[in-house]
């Protein structure tokens, strides 16, 4: 299934599909949930395009790999070009949409990645590991630090959190991230997540919120 930036609407946000950057670790209750110390600074990491599927389309998982965990995050579509040294009110207008994601990981491979210190794409950056929702416009959140987001699987509440919670907060996150990595249209950055990971298992039905302004339901197949 061909993926394309949709609002909720799903009008075309008219942006070519880029990279994501991921955070890891930026909310502290999460990092505690998996014994990794909490980072001193953005732990950045990427997913290419190839990652990227429309979350509304049944979630296909890798097989024989080991538990698939999932993690809920606000995503940011960003829709113009932020490079270097950029202000606070450069990042803010950057941004062309606030979605959810799901940053899928095969966790155990992970942790084997981990020990051994290697690179983490073999876990984060599969096929289909990056399902985007559809955006809001960033108007429809007038303080994009206190964004509050949840996940529910089968009915049941498993991911609760704010963007108040995070350890670097959006704008400095976009601020430091470009620092790194030219952020360009159409890349998205997903800012990590809240505690309450797990397994998503076959048949699994989700539902990923930001109460009050976007939600959206997701199945595994
Ligand atoms: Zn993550």
């Amino acid at each position: 299934m061909s993926y394309q930036h949709l609002f909720v609407n799903a009008s075309s946000a008219n942006l070519p599909l880029g990279k994501v950057v991921c955070v890891g670790r930026n909310y502290a209750e999460h990092a505690r949930e998996l014994n990794n110390p909490i980072p001193t600074e953005p732990l950045l990491f990427l997913k290419p395009a190839t990652a990227v599927v429309p979350l509304d389309q049944p979630l296909r998982l890798p097989q024989g790999k080991g538990d698939v965990h999932y993690e809920t995050e606000i995503a940011l579509l960003i829709g113009q070009t932020l490079s270097g040294e950029v202000t606070e009110a450069q990042a803010h207008q950057a941004i062309a949409g606030v979605g959810l994601a799901l940053d899928l990981t095969l966790r155990e491979l992970q942790d084997q990645l981990k020990a051994k210190g290697h690179p983490w794409e073999r876990a984060k950056a599969f096929d289909g590991a990056c399902p985007l929702s559809h955006f809001v416009r960033p108007e429809q959140l007038p303080n994009l630090h206190d964004i509050q987001l949840q996940l529910h699987i089968n009915g049941v509440l498993r991911q609760q959190g704010n963007s108040s919670q995070m350890i670097t907060p959006i704008i400095a996150l976009l601020q430091q991230i470009a620092c790194v990595f030219t952020l360009q249209p159409g890349d998205v950055v997903i800012t990590g997540t809240p505690a309450g990971v797990g397994v998503l298992a076959s048949g699994d039905s989700l539902e990923l919120a930001i109460p009050g302004v976007l939600k959206q339901s997701a199945t595994v197949s």
